[in-house]
């Protein structure tokens, strides 16, 4: 793997109704009803990180620890070739049903829109692979005994 690539991920949620939590300095921040899908760089350590944002209990540290722990993770796949976080939030935002919402989610270090995606529909690992693009790799996250068994939504 190339050490200069960005080590991304995308952890997926899902707000079963329109739900304000507070999102530490963003203040309280309203979720319509949908599906999220949070864009993460780890510049190492990738898998213990997305574990951290599957696991039930921890500090909340991040934007993302905070809609974690209100509406836990559901899913996550690792990504490989793209651009950057900010270039990969901004591609999924253009799929159809998608926006990047709410704005300047998980984006304090840099100037994007946001790097949480709200879709209207469940986005799929095949939704991922086609925002990556065609040098892109995208693989799914597991941990232990955490299986595909989270149901509802869809
Ligand atoms: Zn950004």
């Amino acid at each position: 793997m190339n050490d200069g690539a960005p080590h991304l991920y995308v952890v997926l949620t899902y707000v079963p109704r329109l739900t304000t939590v507070p999102v530490g300095a963003l203040g309280p921040v309203a979720f319509e009803r949908g599906w999220y899908a949070y864009v993460g760089s780890a510049a190492r350590a990738r898998r213990a990180r997305v574990a951290r944002h599957l696991a039930p209990f921890k500090p909340l540290r991040w934007h993302a620890d905070y809609l974690f722990a209100a509406f836990p993770a559901r899913r996550a796949w690792l990504v490989d070739g793209a651009a950057g976080e900010c270039e990969l939030a901004g591609a999924l935002a253009a799929l159809p049903s998608a926006a990047r919402r709410p704005g300047r989610f998980g984006a304090g270090d840099c100037r994007c829109a946001g790097h949480l995606v709200r879709f209207a529909r469940r986005p799929r690992r095949a939704d991922v692979t086609s925002a990556v693009g065609q040098n892109g790799a995208v693989c799914a996250f597991s941990v232990g005994s955490r299986k595909e068994s989270v149901t509802g939504g869809d």
